[in-house]
């Protein structure tokens, strides 16, 4: 079966000396606006006790030069405010912070007929017209919008958001549980381990030095009384670490979206540990092994990728005993009995040598087939 998703495709521009000043303003008059208006929503509030339904152009008289920017950019600003209040009063996330010149410029416009639009060079743009482009990918499909960004390296992008069919992959009788390792990036059921990205451990020491660098840097610069803005050799060396910390994370995007993609086709259903991310960082043993796997970004794209090609993803709940069960016979051991550091244990009661992390995503697949057989028998019963 086919299903429509939007599909977001970043892709790489060089824009010659004008594009780069309308960018620079764009970048600036939607950080005015959002700022701006919120501002306003917040003295108003003060003084009212009711919100102030601000828009966009209310503020184009007394700022004339808010004309020369893109219109839909600052109404897309409106939008993102909007949804930054309903996530404050809904959802219980923080209150919409006000933007600084710098940290994550961009500007989002809409496509209105062709007014975003692609050559196999180029990406066409509202009032600044067409701009130089890299493409990672053929992009096929409708283009609902566009984002444009400046990265702390000083490179541009835009962010496509292009309406694509895509076709369900067909089904293995393969299923498959993932445990999260330690050592290894995953375990899975079938006894094969992946590694996280070689080079991925070098680049995080190269990252760990060059910050330690910055931070003397950063000292004596305070210590001559200088500003850090001002400081040569300071900048230099935040734009090296903004390098490998952009190196790093693109390494690991790329191998999350090759693993996962290949888990969704290799298998139809894939049984993961819901783990609570937030909760074991605080835990400093594991806090390295965890925020260095990423563990959190591969659920979501095993998610969205299971949705979209027609596979299922079932979640385990955090507190199933996956480590501590035998896969063999499902005696349970306490917690005293398997501490952390024990990689190998025999059951007492069966006798079965388990290797821990193999276990653990043996004992993940069964209770996933487990709670997608009643997943799939209770949706029959409905129909
Ligand atoms: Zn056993």
């Amino acid at each position: 079966m086919p299903t429509q998703i939007l599909k977001a495709y970043k892709v790489r521009l060089y824009p010659n000396d004008e594009q780069q000043v309308f960018f620079a303003k764009s970048f600036g008059c939607t950080r005015f606006i959002w700022n701006k208006m919120l501002n306003d929503k917040i003295e108003h509030y003060k003084k009212t006790k009711t919100e102030l339904k601000n828009t966009p152009a209310q503020y184009k008289k007394e700022f004339e030069w808010l004309k020369e920017v893109d219109s839909l950019a600052l109404a897309n600003v409106q939008q993102q405010l909007r949804g930054a209040y309903n996530k404050f009063f809904k959802q219980g996330s923080g209150f919409p912070n006000f933007k600084k010149k710098g940290i994550k410029d961009s500007y989002t416009t809409n496509n209105q007929k062709g007014t975003v639009a692609i050559t196999d060079s180029t990406v066409k743009l509202p009032k600044i017209g067409h701009i130089k482009a890299k493409f990672p990918a053929k992009i096929k499909g409708l283009i609902k919008s566009a984002t444009v960004s400046k990265d702390p390296t000083g490179k541009y992008f835009v962010s496509l958001l292009v309406e694509t069919i895509i076709n369900e992959l067909p089904k293995t009788q393969s299923n498959i549980g993932i445990d999260l390792g330690l050592t290894d990036f995953i375990v899975l059921s079938d006894g094969s381990k992946v590694a996280n990205p070689k080079f991925l451990s070098k680049l995080q020491d190269k990252l760990a030095r060059e910050q330690k660098i910055l931070a003397k840097r950063r000292e004596v610069a305070k210590a001559d009384q200088r500003k850090l803005s001002e400081s040569r050799n300071y900048q230099k060396q935040k734009l090296k670490v903004a390098k490998v910390y952009e190196k790093i994370t693109n390494i690991r995007k790329d191998f999350l979206h090759k693993l996962s993609f290949n888990l969704i086709k290799n298998h139809d259903v894939i049984a993961i540990e819901d783990l609570n991310v937030k909760g074991m960082v605080k835990n400093r043993k594991l806090a390295k092994a965890i925020s260095d796997s990423s563990w959190s970004a591969f659920t979501t794209m095993l998610a969205y990728k299971a949705e979209w090609y027609g596979k299922t993803l079932v979640k385990i709940d955090r507190w199933y005993p996956s480590s501590k069960t035998c896969s063999g016979c499902g005696h349970l051991l306490t917690k005293a009995e398997l501490p952390l550091s024990v990689r190998t244990w025999n059951c007492p009661s069966c006798l079965q040598e388990n290797d821990r992390d193999l276990n653990a995503s043996i004992n993940i697949l069964n209770e996933g087939l487990r709670l997608a057989t009643i997943k799939t028998v209770g949706t029959t019963g409905l129909a």
